[in-house]
C-alpha cells in the first residue's frame, strides 16, 4: 500500500496541472483514495445523524472506489466525534459528517481540546432536516395545546430526552421550553437513536428529533407527533400540524448537515472528496430514501466548500447572541 505524504500529493497534483492544462484531474488515477476511509458520525448508531451519514458514506464509496467506514464516536453534544477529526491526519482518510451543532459548539463551549472553526475544511452541505416533537405513545395529550398544558401542569417532573447539550435535540428543546415556559428534567444521551429506543419504551416522556429518525416511528404509532417545527408541514408526515398551526407560533428550527475533513488536507484530496460526496447528492437511491424520512440532499451547486464556509459562518453568527442572552454553556 503506497501513501502519500501531504508534500507527495501537492508535487503530483502540481504536475498533473502542468502535463495536461484542460480539464485535468486534481490527483493522477489510483492515488487517493488507495484504503478505505472512514466517516466520524458525532452521535450513537440508530440515530438521525447515523442515518444521513451511512446513506451518504455508501454512495460516496462507490464513487471513490473505496469503502467509506462509518464509525459512531458519540458524547458530549457531539464534541468528541468532532475532536476526533479535527485531531486525524489531515490526509483525507477521516471525515465527519456533522450538523448544526458545528455552529453553536463554539459558543456554547468555552474549553474545547480543539478548534471548532478553524479545525476543519468544509467539504460541502448534505442535507437540511425538519424537526419534530414527539413524545411517548401513552402521553396523555390529543394535539399541541393539551401537551403544553401538561407541561405548564408537570414542569420538571417530565423528562426531556437529548443527545447532549449542542445537539440538535437541546436546542430544540431549549426552544420549546423557552416558548411554555417550563423547564423540564432533560435526559442525555450519546445520541437519539438510544433515546428513540427509551421513548418508545415509554421511560422518557418527550423529545424534538429530526424526522430521519422520526418518521417511521410516528407512522408506525410507537411515538406521538405533535408538531413540525417547520414553516410548511412535512411532506413525509402531511397529518402532522407545524407549530405555529397548531399555536406556537416562532417554535421554528431545521438542521443542516455537512461534511468535514481535518484542517490542512491538501486541496486535491479535498477536491476529490468534495466529487464523492456530489455524486452522492446526486444519486437517485438516496434521494428517494431521503424523501421517505422527510428531507432532500440539498441542490449540488450548495454542496462546494464555499458555500458550506459562508453558511456555517453565518450560522455560528446567529446562533452566538441566542446562546449568550440565554446564558448557556456546557463547561
Ligand atoms: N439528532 C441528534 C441531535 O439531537 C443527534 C443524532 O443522534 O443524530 O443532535
Amino acid at each position: 500500500m503506497i501513501r502519500f505524504g501531504k508534500r507527495a500529493l501537492l508535487g503530483a497534483a502540481a504536475a498533473a496541472v502542468l502535463a495536461a492544462p484542460l480539464a485535468a484531474p486534481a490527483l493522477a488515477q489510483g492515488q487517493f483514495p488507495t484504503r478505505p476511509i472512514t466517516m466520524i458520525i458525532p452521535f450513537a448508531a440508530g440515530g438521525p445523524t447515523d442515518t444521513v451519514g451511512r446513506l451518504v458514506a455508501q454512495v460516496m464509496g462507490q464513487d471513490l472506489g473505496q469503502t467509506v467506514v462509518v464509525e459512531n464516536v458519540g458524547g458530549a453534544g457531539g464534541t468528541l466525534g468532532a475532536q476526533r477529526v479535527a485531531q486525524a491526519r489531515p490526509d483525507g482518510y477521516t471525515v465527519l459528517l456533522h450538523h448544526i451543532g458545528m455552529a453553536t459548539t463554539p459558543s456554547l463551549y468555552r474549553r474545547l481540546a480543539y478548534d471548532p472553526i478553524n479545525g476543519f475544511e468544509p467539504l460541502g452541505l448534505v442535507t437540511e432536516v425538519p424537526m419534530t416533537l414527539v413524545a411517548r405513545r401513552n402521553f396523555p395529550a390529543n394535539n399541541l395545546q393539551e401537551l403544553v398544558a401538561v407541561v405548564r401542569r408537570e414542569r420538571d417532573k417530565l423528562n426531556y430526552a437529548n443527545a447532549g447539550i449542542g445537539a440538535a435535540s437541546h436546542l430544540c428543546g431549549l426552544l420549546f421550553m423557552k416558548a411554555v415556559d417550563a423547564p423540564m428534567t432533560t435526559v442525555p444521551y450519546r445520541g437519539t437513536g438510544p433515546a428513540m429506543n427509551d421513548l418508545v419504551a415509554g421511560t422518557v416522556d418527550l423529545m424534538c428529533d429530526q424526522t430521519t429518525n422520526t418518521t417511521e416511528q410516528i407512522r408506525a404509532g410507537t411515538i406521538r407527533g405533535f408538531a413540525a417545527t417547520t414553516r410548511e408541514r412535512v411532506a413525509s408526515l402531511p397529518d402532522l400540524p407545524t407549530a405555529a398551526e397548531a399555536g406556537l407560533p416562532g417554535f421554528e428550527v431545521s438542521v443542516w448537515h455537512g461534511l468535514y475533513a481535518p484542517r490542512a488536507t491538501p486541496a486535491p484530496v479535498l477536491e476529490r472528496l468534495n466529487r464523492a460526496l456530489v455524486a452522492a447528492l446526486r444519486d437517485e437511491n438516496l434521494g428517494r430514501r431521503f424523501a421517505e424520512l422527510g428531507t432532500a440532499p440539498v441542490p449540488v451547486e450548495r454542496a462546494t466548500p464555499a458555500v458550506h464556509r459562508t453558511f456555517w459562518q453565518e450560522d455560528i453568527a446567529k446562533w452566538r447572541p441566542l446562546i449568550q442572552a440565554a446564558g448557556q454553556y456546557a463547561d
